[in-house]
């Protein structure tokens, strides 16, 4: 796995001292506001496994799963609500956590369905932001970086499912694309 990795863009101890100041960002945001946290399965799962760590407060955790960027696609392919079929959020207040924000196509759409379902407040947060990303109609509440238009893995984020498990952000070599 070492050897398919071009370069570290973000390495595992600059995560951490960022994960930590989201997590005083976002609870001085809702204050005793309780919210529901809506992680997108599966790049988020080690963000928010982190992030919640910094947060000892009453909040649930409900998973969701979209569609998106199916086995080895690089682009959005459209998205679409895989987990729930149906969101039950009426009067909550959520907060959609995701790995990066690309297109921004995903947060859009997940957005526009919970406050079509209701939600109190929609409010989103992602660990990454790509430079293409700040110049859509869509952005965050909650930003971790921004980092350059490429293709990234680890901390949670995959290339064709492989490559979640590396504990800091890389940038693959050319060569695991072109296999
Ligand atoms: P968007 O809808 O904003 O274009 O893309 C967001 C989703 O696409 C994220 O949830 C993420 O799963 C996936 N994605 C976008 N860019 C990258 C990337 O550079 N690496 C990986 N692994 N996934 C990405
Ligand atoms: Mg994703």
């Amino acid at each position: 796995m070492q050897e398919d990795i071009q370069e570290i863009l973000i390495d595992r101890y600059a995560i951490q001292a960022r994960v930590f100041a989201m997590a005083q960002e976002i609870a001085a945001c809702y204050g005793q506001q309780e919210f529901v946290l809506m992680p997108l399965m599966t790049g988020a799962i080690i963000f928010v496994a982190d992030l919640v760590r910094h947060m000892p407060r009453r909040m649930r955790i409900e998973v969701t799963a979209v569609s998106s960027y199916p086995n080895a696609a690089t682009v959005n392919q459209g998205t679409r609500l895989l987990y729930p079929t149906k969101f039950e959020v009426a009067g909550k207040h959520v907060l959609v956590i995701d790995d990066i924000l690309d297109s921004g196509k995903t947060l859009a759409y997940v957005t526009t369905l919970l406050q079509e379902s209701g939600a109190a407040s929609v409010k989103t947060c992602v660990l990454l932001r790509k430079k293409i990303a700040a110049e859509q109609h869509f952005n965050a509440d909650f930003i971790g970086f921004d980092i350059p238009d490429e293709f990234v893995v680890g901390y949670g984020l995959d290339y064709n499912h492989y490559y979640r498990n590396l504990p800091d952000l890389a940038v693959l070599q050319r060569r695991v694309f072109e296999r």
